[in-house]
């Protein structure tokens, strides 16, 4: 029989010692669950980590949300495309079993007072650029895992920077979910697959696929044996350069967990830019 006497603060034990590793199977559901975040306007690229999630899981979750916490003043919130009658089309044909595409006040039912800031990994390329970008970006996700409560989440290579936060975030916050990394879909150009690339006419189209080329060049001086950054982004820019229509934004060689831009080519590294072309802002990355 239980007794009081037990309860002394000098002998109070817990049941067991657990690992939070111990909670989480003790919480586990039977059904694995794979979450899809998307902005919509779905395209080659949201398929491909749609169909990842197919494979890995029981329960495929599409989610579809145009964040407007992720976007700044100046930006293309309001003329982002909004295709969903399509973009359900093309979940179900991709074997999705949920699409949660909720309003704006459903995610922020109240003046949001509350933040996730991935210090550091934020700091360069993208977030340079894009002030409360990614503050945004890793805001929603959180509530998005909140909602869903996947196993996994998969996010595309495409977009590097947001990977490596949201993969931060995961970690520093011990959120219960495994991040998938899926790599880039590109078109037969080289051209990465955006939902912007529809805002470009057909001569900025055409110029498009030259931020891949500039990225391939710095890649295979590395290959070659290159290892002054200097130089390896030399030869990328000139490319960059070579094309009237492009604007750079940014061109730079980071490491691939924090995203700061290296000196010295001696480990992993990717290469990254964002160029403008006309009023579309384009983005890309390979592995180096
Ligand atoms: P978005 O709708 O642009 O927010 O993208 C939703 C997800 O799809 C993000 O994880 C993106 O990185 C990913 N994604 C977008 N374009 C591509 C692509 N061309 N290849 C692979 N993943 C992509």
């Amino acid at each position: 029989m239980y007794e009081r006497s037990e309860c002394k603060p000098d002998r109070a034990q817990p049941v067991k010692e657990v690992t939070v590793k111990d909670v989480r199977k003790a919480l586990d559901t039977a059904k694995k669950i794979g979450l899809v975040p998307t902005m919509g306007a779905l395209h080659a690229g949201h398929e491909a980590l749609i169909q990842r999630a197919r494979k890995d899981s029981e329960v495929v979750v599409v989610s579809i949300f145009v964040n407007p916490l992720q976007f700044g003043p100046n930006e293309d919130y309001t003329r982002y495309p909004r295709p969903l009658q399509r973009d359900l089309e093309i979940c179900e044909r991709n074997g999705a079993d949920l699409v949660f595409a909720p309003s704006v006040e459903e995610m922020y039912p109240l003046p949001e007072l509350t933040f996730v800031d991935v210090t550091r990994v934020s700091e360069h390329l993208c977030g340079a650029f894009r002030p409360g970008h990614f503050r945004g970006v890793a805001t929603v996700v959180l509530k998005l895992l909140n909602i869903v409560q996947p196993d996994r989440a998969y996010f595309g290579e495409k977009d590097m920077q947001q990977l490596a936060v949201i993969r931060r975030m995961a970690q520093d916050l011990i959120v219960p979910v495994e991040i998938i990394g899926v790599p880039t879909v590109r078109e037969a150009d080289g051209l990465a697959i955006s939902s912007r690339n529809q805002y470009l006419n057909p001569a900025e189209r055409k110029a498009a696929p030259v931020l891949h080329r500039a990225l391939q060049e710095a890649a295979a001086r590395i290959r070659s044996g290159e290892r002054d950054v200097a130089k390896v982004r030399e030869g990328a820019l000139a490319i960059l350069n070579g094309e009237p229509l492009v604007r750079l934004e940014y061109l730079e060689i980071v490491d691939p967990i924090e995203m700061q831009p290296l000196s010295a080519i001696s480990g992993p590294a990717r290469i990254a830019a964002a160029i403008w072309i006309g009023n579309t802002r384009l983005i890309d990355n390979v592995e180096l």
